[in-house]
């Protein structure tokens, strides 16, 4: 199929906004960068903005990582003069101040039937004081407003977008349900709880997935991941040789690796310091990361670790780092 056409049709690039900014700005040549997800609708959107636009424009694409905004690819974009980039898939990133024109496009999906997700969170709903508060992934913010404003019993908020290292407020919500495919933004939002330890003033969480039209609840999956990462914690308390792995852009830590090598230089601890734009398994073996050292802790992207519970070295986040060093263990199940 042409571009994928169907899958593309079904999220909201915004041609427009992104033509009307070239045309404001007299753009002449953009960078573009979307999640490895949507990276099959580059060609759907290349040639829609041409056509629209009505004039050339230079396009580069970026293929380097785009996990999150904590990535958006300034030194890719000013190493071929771009005036622009255009950044798909995400929202700004709090943590960060960007050196570059920066257009976000958080695309939206179009496709989810408002009908059934009110149907799957309903029997929420029920009493008029019931306190909803709702939070989405960047491809639901439309929908998340439309389902409070549909909503006619209960009070219903919109906390606003969960990213993987920046939950929402949770305070005075009944019950938070995170709107997103998959896990990853829910797990967060149920980890952050965690660190509130589940006291009276803790909300509920529920997932909703639109795509799928499911409500499932993540406390056990979450209790599971407090568990590992408890015993990761553990492993690490007399690691004397640490690797620290330090990213770029937001993903660059300076001040936690300030911090953090303070603590390891003042318990008479080795550290070595790894920047990496990329962190895979593979990364990890080239550096030897099972046999030169005894923890590994990587501040640039706190969810990475999570998809290495099975080394056998403990890979901690910041937070579980501090934990270790400074017995801080107020925010050891969430990454700061
Ligand atoms: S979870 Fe990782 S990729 Fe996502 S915004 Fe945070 S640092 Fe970036």
């Amino acid at each position: 199929m042409q571009y994928n056409m169907e899958f593309c049709e079904s999220f909201d690039f915004e041609i427009e906004k992104i033509v009307d900014t070239i045309r404001s700005r007299d753009v002449r040549r953009i960078y573009i960068q979307l999640p490895e997800g949507f990276q099959r609708c580059t060609r759907f959107i290349t040639d829609r903005i041409r056509v629209l636009l009505g004039r050339d424009v230079e396009v580069f694409i970026s293929a380097n990582p785009s996990y999150g905004s904590c990535l958006v690819d300034e030194y890719g974009a000013k190493s071929v003069n771009a005036q622009l980039i255009v950044h798909f898939g995400h929202t700004p990133y709090p943590y960060q101040a960007y050196n570059a024109d920066v257009l976000f496009i958080p695309v939206e999906y179009t496709g989810a039937d408002l009908s059934r997700i009110l149907g799957a969170i309903g029997s929420l709903c029920l009493e008029e004081n019931v306190k909803l508060c709702l939070a989405a992934s960047p491809q639901h913010i439309n929908l998340v407003k439309s389902i409070c404003s549909a909503i006619e019993r209960c009070k219903c908020t919109f906390r606003g977008v969960v990213m993987g290292c920046y939950p929402v407020a949770s305070e005075n919500c009944d019950v938070l349900v995170v709107v997103s495919g998959g896990k990853f933004h829910c797990i967060t939002q149920a980890l952050f709880e965690y660190r509130k330890g589940f006291s009276s003033s803790s909300s509920k969480i529920l997932c909703l997935d639109p795509y799928s039209y499911s409500l499932w609840d993540p406390s056990k999956e979450a209790e599971k991941m407090v568990k590992i990462r408890m015993w990761k914690i553990f492993q690490a308390a007399n690691a004397k040789r640490w690797l620290i792995i330090d990213g770029f852009y937001g993903q660059n830590r300076e001040n936690l690796l300030v911090q953090l090598t303070k603590l390891l230089g003042a318990s008479n601890r080795e550290y070595h310091i790894l920047k990496a734009l990329k962190l895979d398994r593979e990364t990890l073996i080239n550096v030897g990361a099972d046999s030169n050292f005894d923890a590994i802790v990587v501040t640039s992207c706190p969810y990475l670790v999570f998809d290495f519970n099975d080394f056998d070295k403990p890979i901690l986040t910041i937070g579980e780092a501090f934990a270790v060093l400074n017995g801080d263990t107020n925010r050891y199940v969430y990454p700061w």
